[in-house]
């Protein structure tokens, strides 16, 4: 395995990769590496030849008032998991080498990005659709690696990677949970023990909803998880939306294929959970 701190560098080996015929898979993570981001690296594996796995706590998605600075890092750690998974590159660029102080461009996913958790992360998405543009034209990635965990994160590079004809093929991939349920976030080391325990309600609400699904109205499901969300103590929702899988846009009665979203704070931890929900 290598760890690569340069752009040009990283570009210039995924070029020859490429040249020699090489299927180059890439899974973006901001480190402080799971299970989550593991299942991710294990299908790059197992569908590619060559596996880089990009490690950038990327500064332009954090709002000014937002966990930038104390974003866990943890990069030795995150290396060893890495090589234990056989993973071929491991590309850790500095904050300078991807960003200088001249850079001006930015990417917009209209629509999708001002929605949910856009609507109370203005910058969030342009810096991950930045940031995510970036790293398919440095690693050459035939396939990248998303969690569904970040659903609208999946839906707005999916809409990037059609809207500007980019040849990598997007891979979702299912959220990995603890066996409580809580799913899998680097943030989660931010919650006390207490909180941890309160934090456990989300996914459950999220179950019994997508269960109520099946045979209740829309408006009574998304009602009743509201209530019980509002009753986690130490809580504060941002948004739980049922939206349709295809655009996430509001469902409605017709909507078949719908995905039950939340972002829910647990304390001053901003927790976010899906769950698929069909007729
Ligand atoms: P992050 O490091 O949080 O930016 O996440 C990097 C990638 O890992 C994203 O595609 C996430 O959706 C994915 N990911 C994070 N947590 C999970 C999880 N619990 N299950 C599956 N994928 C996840």
């Amino acid at each position: 395995m290598k760890a690569i701190k340069d752009t040009l560098q990283m570009q210039k080996i995924a070029f020859k990769h490429l040249k020699d015929g090489d299927k180059i898979g890439l899974v973006p993570t901001m480190g402080a590496l799971h299970n989550g981001h593991v299942s991710l690296i294990e299908k790059s594996i197992k569908n590619d030849d060559i596996t880089i796995v990009s490690i950038f706590v990327n500064p332009i998605q954090f709002g000014s008032d937002e966990d930038y600075l104390k974003y866990p890092r943890h990069l030795k750690k995150d290396l060893e998991i890495c090589k234990k998974n056989h993973v071929d590159y491991v590309f850790m660029p500095s904050v300078n080498n991807m960003f200088s102080q001249a850079y001006k461009t930015f990417v917009e996913v209209e629509v999708l990005q001002s929605m949910m958790c856009g609507a109370f992360r203005p910058v969030y998405f342009r810096g991950v659709a930045t940031v995510v543009l970036k790293l398919f034209n440095i690693s050459c990635a035939d396939r990248a690696y998303f969690g569904m965990k970040d659903f609208q994160q999946l839906k707005i590079i999916e809409k990037m990677t059609k809207d500007l004809n980019f040849r990598t093929k997007i891979v979702p991939c299912p959220i990995v949970r603890e066996k409580s349920g809580l799913a899998l976030s680097s943030r989660n080391s931010y919650l006390s023990d207490e909180e941890k325990l309160l934090s456990l309600n989300i996914s459950k609400i999220l179950k019994e909803a997508a269960k109520e699904f099946k045979n209740k109205t829309l408006n009574v499901v998304e009602k009743k998880a509201v209530n019980k969300l509002k009753k986690i103590p130490n809580s504060r929702i941002d948004y739980a939306e049922i939206v349709s899988v295809k655009d996430l846009s509001p469902a409605d009665k017709n909507t078949k294929k719908a995905v039950f979203a939340v972002a829910v704070w647990i304390g001053k931890t901003r927790l976010i959970d899906n769950t698929k929900m069909t007729k």
